[in-house]
């Protein structure tokens, strides 16, 4: 019944250390202006001239961080770049240049290296960043990606956590709380699919949210969206843990409170019906989810006409003095104090 694909399982020490490096990376050029010297050499050089470089990184730990049972190796690759990629956006910087570090059991064999490296060289292309070097190891059991991504920005553009200043506006992209639902999703299928493998699941209602979860993406567009609007955030964070404990994060290091409001917070209808299915309240998703990668922002007051009218950006609150602290007003006119529940902590 379960069809023989008769895949190829290549055994990694076929290869060694220097053959797998080699096969795993002839894939990836240069693109970048910025790139002088790419993988092969014992470190990559980048030259950005006279404009700041950004630098963040990532651990993702099998079984912690993904779960390769319904995490296909391709979809983990592009996430993990994608994840990094936010990071830089949420700095208002332009990402240029990854490095891949890999630690893989002899469990895997090169086969299902090549998935990985396929989802890392999409997500590589679709960001136009050059992968530009990396380290490649054995681990005892499992796999490990580390991914390091380095963007480019001018200094006026740059954007920290810690500017928010007393009435400015907190706007969101996109919509909220889908991809942790994806995952409950995911994870429900996965109980039935190991009671019984032959119920094939039925997930035609669940689509975006499995996308949100499995194939996410970074809001590279929103830079050059303010831009155009000439909007500067005076702010800003990537929302990876939840809205809530983003916000925490922006406000404290701005020394500043906030007022969110549970009616303006963006839910997509699909999240709303699987919330009522699984009865859950869609707004604890929403500010408790993780893995949206939508950034968190604020704004003058003044540049309000400038973005209201814009489908991507929406307006969930205001800033307030610090002493006020940091609260939602529920849509029963509650004001309770926000907390920063990792999305973990909803497990
Ligand atoms: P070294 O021993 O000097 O650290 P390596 O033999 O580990 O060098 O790597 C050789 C080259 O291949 C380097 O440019 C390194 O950055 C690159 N590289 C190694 N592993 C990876 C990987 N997983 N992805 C991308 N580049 C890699
Ligand atoms: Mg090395």
């Amino acid at each position: 019944m379960i069809e023989d694909k008769n895949q190829q399982r290549t055994d990694l020490s076929q290869l060694g250390e220097f053959g797998l490096i080699d096969h795993l990376t002839k894939r990836f050029g240069v693109n970048q202006p910025s790139t002088i010297k790419s993988i092969g050499d014992d470190a990559a050089v980048l030259d950005f001239g006279n404009k700041k470089t950004v630098v963040s990184t990532d651990l993702l730990i099998e079984g912690v961080h993904f779960d390769l049972s319904y995490m296909p190796l391709k979809h983990l690759g592009y996430k993990a770049v994608v994840v990094n990629l936010s990071d830089i956006y949420a700095m208002n910087a332009t990402p240029t240049q990854i490095t891949v570090s890999i630690a893989v059991s002899n469990r895997f064999p090169l086969e299902a290296l090549e998935e990985l490296f396929d989802g890392i060289e999409l997500a590589a292309k679709s960001y136009n960043v050059d992968v530009v070097g990396g380290d490649t190891t054995s681990s005892q059991k499992g796999m490990i990606l580390s991914i390091t991504a380095i963007g480019v920005a001018d200094d006026a553009d740059l954007v920290y956590r810690s500017g928010a200043q007393e009435n400015d506006l907190l706007v969101v992209t996109g919509d909220l709380g889908s991809a942790y639902m994806g995952l409950q999703v995911l994870e429900r299928e996965k109980q039935v699919f190991q009671v019984n493998p032959n119920n094939q699941p039925d997930l035609d209602a669940y689509t975006y949210l499995i996308e949100r979860q499995l194939k996410p993406e970074a809001r590279g567009d929103i830079k050059d969206l303010l831009k155009k609007l000439d909007v500067k955030p005076t702010s800003m964070i990537d929302i990876s843990d939840g809205l809530s404990s983003e916000i925490m994060h922006l406000c404290k290091q701005s020394k500043v409170g906030c007022n969110v409001f549970e009616e303006k917070i963006p839910l997509d209808p699909q999240l709303i019906n699987v919330c009522e299915e699984f009865n859950i309240d869609s707004t604890t998703i929403a500010i408790n989810g993780g893995e949206d990668y939508e950034l968190l922002f604020t704004i003058k007051i003044e540049d309000f006409d400038k973005i209201k009218a814009n489908p991507n950006l929406t307006v969930i609150g205001h800033v307030v003095n610090e002493h006020e602290g940091m609260h939602l007003i529920t849509r029963a006119n509650a004001k309770i104090p926000l907390k920063a529940k990792g999305w973990n902590a909803l497990t």
